[in-house]
């Protein structure tokens, strides 16, 4: 790569995992530096040029190409590159931001009174003359955290968005209560912790078998960020008047849907690994080794075995009348140790990675015609994702299933904005949890949109004035929601949290 004095810069950008390049050398930097002093003395007080003269764009653009040629020639140890934008925001309307650019909430209650419908019994459906189209089931706004670090920005506006979108919902119900006189069942979020998400340090790969340790397994390790969870859902909680409750993994599979869908995982494994699993075609339901001081878990599921649940009947062993299953699970040090899927408390042990997660979750709300769920999640497993590891089961699910759907309904899904780095990437949680995947935005005064603590430790308040700031973007993106349909840069954000200014 070279340096062209009075040119634009002419490198390439190297990949994050790239030496720097020999750009920051004594004489490199003077170059730049005495090629954007001469650009700029003549502009100084007292010069002929100075005051007010509008810049020719030629000149203009060659200072701009000075600075970005500046720029990187400053630091060896801090990769730093200048780009430049002219403020605008533009939110252009395509897809779903034309399809909902004036209201989301509206066409997601009338999804959610047609579920009420297609889910009345023959008994219901004779009267179903006298419905009135009201909503009477409670509304649940689910969204969840794998809690191994402080929230980042992602898992905020995640958040933010769940409890804006119930506010708003409870707030139309209000009205309609008003105005019927009838009263509207109450509106709340759920936040449901993977607990079961693997620690740093505790993976171990046997003869290629990756092996891993969950958080609820290793001591300590889920007090250390959950604090701050709860302090963040306490405040939007707070300011959206909305009540919140917990969940864990335990108490996600000891769910009333669960004995059934673990059976149909059994009994479809095959089919479902595909589906779910391109890399491993297997299912990735896990359990913990039971001896106290191991806990570690296979990965990918790949070693597990499945056999139908033999009972005693009449003196003959024979499969169960509900096709129980065992599943038994290896570990490298201990053995096989199993669960049954007619054993509740054996249930509560399951983990299952996220595609398989995603899956029961989305199927065991669809199975309750008692209260509505809608997810809010982020907009990264929007599009392919979902219509391969969710959809695609789904559609297979209510084909065989006898117990399942019968009726055709589909998961309640919002997708949050993400928030994107230079380069288009997603500031991604992974990277941010892996040391110095995010240098720069030490050196550029953004890393406080990084976490929560971050947050906190910039403005050195307890987590009110930055995730108040979030809070009001989010609403606002509520009111206006074609801007649900985008994503944010980090740039935006630094203007919207840490300089408290609005771009327009
Ligand atoms: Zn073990």
């Amino acid at each position: 790569m070279a340096y062209v004095p009075g040119t634009a810069w002419q490198g390439k950008y190297p990949h994050h995992d790239e030496p720097l390049p020999n750009v920051c050398s004594a004489s490199s930097r003077a170059d730049a530096v005495q090629e954007l002093v001469s650009l700029l003395s003549p502009l100084l007080p007292g010069q002929p040029f100075s005051g007010s003269r509008q810049l020719q764009a030629e000149e203009h653009r060659e200072i701009l190409s000075a600075i970005q040629n500046l720029v990187p020639t400053l630091s060896r140890d801090d990769r730093v590159f200048a780009t430049f934008h002219d403020g605008q925001v533009h939110d252009p309307l395509g897809g779903g931001s034309y399809a909902f650019e004036k209201d989301l909430v509206g066409p997601l209650l009338t999804a959610l009174k047609d579920d009420e419908i297609h889910s009345l019994t023959r008994e219901d459906a004779r009267h179903r003359a006298h419905f009135d189209g009201t909503i009477t089931r409670p509304i649940i706004i689910h969204a969840g955290a794998q809690p191994n670090n402080s929230p980042h920005v992602g898992t905020l506006i995640v958040f933010c968005y769940a409890f804006a979108v119930a506010r708003e919902i409870r707030r139309r119900l209000l009205e309609k209560e008003a105005r019927s006189g009838r009263r509207m069942p109450p509106v709340s979020v759920q936040i449901t912790f993977v607990d079961t998400a693997p620690v740093n340090g505790y993976d171990k790969k046997v003869n290629g078998v990756k092996y891993q340790t969950a958080y609820r397994d290793v001591n300590g390790a889920l007090a250390v960020n959950l604090p701050d969870y709860y302090q963040v859902m306490h405040f939007l909680s707070a300011w959206a008047d909305i009540p919140f409750t917990t969940s864990y993994q335990s108490q996600f599979f000891s769910g009333p849907y669960m004995p059934e869908l673990i059976r149909y995982f059994a009994e479809c494994r095959r089919t479902l690994g595909k589906q779910l699993s391109p890399k491993y075609g297997t299912v990735a339901l896990r359990a913990a080794c039971p001896v106290p001081d191991c806990r570690l878990a296979e990965k990918h599921g790949v070693n597990n075995e499945y056999s139908p649940l033999m009972k005693f009947d009449d003196d003959n062993m024979e499969a169960g009348d509900d096709n129980d299953w065992i599943i038994t699970f290896h570990c490298p040090t201990h053995g096989p140790h199993y669960i049954s899927t007619d054993n509740p408390a054996d249930l509560a042990r399951l983990e299952a990675n996220a595609p398989a997660r995603n899956l029961l979750r989305s199927m065991s709300q669809l199975m309750d015609t008692e209260t509505h769920h809608v997810r809010v999640t982020g907009a990264d497993y929007a599009g392919m994702y979902q219509e391969t590891f969710l959809y695609r089961p789904l559609a297979d699910w209510a084909y065989k299933s006898t117990g399942g759907l019968g009726i055709p309904r589909t998961p309640h899904i919002l997708y949050a904005p993400l928030i994107m780095d230079w380069s288009g990437a997603k500031l991604s949680k992974s990277l941010y949890v892996r040391k110095d995947g995010y240098q720069a935005m030490k050196l550029l005064g953004t890393d406080s949109l990084c976490s929560y603590a971050q947050m906190k430790e910039y403005f050195g308040d307890n987590g009110t004035k930055g995730l108040g700031r979030l809070w009001r973007e989010v609403t606002e993106w509520m009111d206006d929601p074609k801007k649900l349909f985008r994503a944010f840069s980090i740039e935006y954000l630094r203007g919207i949290i840490i300089d408290g200014e609005r771009w327009n």
